[in-house]
């Protein structure tokens, strides 16, 4: 059995690893994200002597990920020093001479809870991350949606809750989604971290307002078989039957499914990956890349 590669490169760190074609992770390490350069050379030396046979990354964005535009691979506008404008897969392609998958982090995500957790076995899946942003992969008819770049499902608009008087932090938008629900927001509304309030704070209800809203537009646009929801937000669980009942009322019955119905509970569900997510999904790009070549 060949051995494949993966990166999960975010905004913060980067983690390496290597596992087989089932989803199996052998060995990861983790580094902190500096300048490009330096970032790349700890991969090279992690790679260096593992022998694999492709290699998948979801990186941190804004990138582009279309295959056939000219900045394929690249990381594009990020206001992340050093990063914006650089050529990530070309510098990869230079020294590692294998099949190199491509993509957003979250897309990533979706497609390692789509091939060995959460949306295993349906055609279609949402997977969206509440964390320091949000952010969503969508899977459709078994392929990763791009569009013109690819979805930034944490910019959409939401109705404000009545009781917020917050003003929102996204440096585009204010209050759109991630201005108002990442947990940076969280923080800055309520003075304390996400982790921090307690379970019965009012803080779960909004925010289980803004993301049952986020999910109803999901639900009406794309019309996922399956939402699963990670991200260090979402650890938070009690939200999960919050989000559950908004969405069931948000609704109110016009999507007449007994997914939403009937069985909501199993159908907007917390990932199955764990701590392994990115990894797990970088090693399930390696293996599509080198199916498809
Ligand atoms: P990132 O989005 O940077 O990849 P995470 O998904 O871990 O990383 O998200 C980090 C954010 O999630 C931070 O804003 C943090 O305060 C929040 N967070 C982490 N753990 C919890 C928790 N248990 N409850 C609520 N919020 C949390
Ligand atoms: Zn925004």
């Amino acid at each position: 059995m060949s051995i494949l590669g993966a990166i999960e490169a975010g905004g913060t760190k980067f983690v390496c690893g290597i596992g087989t074609n089932d989803g199996k992770v052998l060995d990861r390490i983790s580094f902190p994200t500096t300048t490009p350069e330096e970032t790349i050379g700890r991969v090279f030396d992690y790679f260096d002597g593992k022998d694999i046979a492709a290699l998948g990354v979801g990186s941190f964005g804004p990138i582009d990920p279309k295959k056939n535009s000219p900045t394929y691979g690249y990381v594009t506008s990020t206001p992340k020093p050093h990063w914006g404008h650089y050529n990530f897969l070309g510098a990869l392609q230079e020294r590692i001479s294998v099949p190199i998958g491509f993509d957003t982090d979250v897309n990533v995500a979706a497609l390692g809870e789509w091939t060995w957790g959460a949306a295993q076995g349906y055609d279609s899946c949402m997977y969206i991350t509440v964390g320091t942003g949000i952010g969503a992969g969508i899977i459709v008819e078994g392929r990763l949606l791009h569009g013109l770049s690819h979805p930034e499902m944490g910019h959409i608009l939401v109705r404000r809750h009545p009781d917020d008087k917050y003003e929102g932090k996204c440096p585009y938008h204010r209050d759109c989604l991630e201005g108002v629900a990442a947990g940076p927001a969280i923080e800055q509304r309520w003075g304390k971290k996400g982790f921090e309030l307690g379970l019965d704070h009012p803080a779960w209800e909004m925010e289980a307002d803004y993301l049952a809203q986020a999910l109803m537009n999901s639900i009406l646009m794309l019309s996922p078989e399956i939402i699963v929801m990670g991200g260090g937000v979402m650890k938070q669980e009690q939200m999960f039957p919050l989000i559950h009942t908004k969405v069931q009322h948000l609704l109110n019955g016009y999507v007449h499914h007994a997914a939403i119905l009937e069985r909501i509970d199993q159908y907007i569900v917390p990932p199955k990956l764990g701590d392994n997510a990115g990894l797990c999904g970088g090693l399930a790009l390696a293996r599509q890349t080198l199916l498809e070549q």
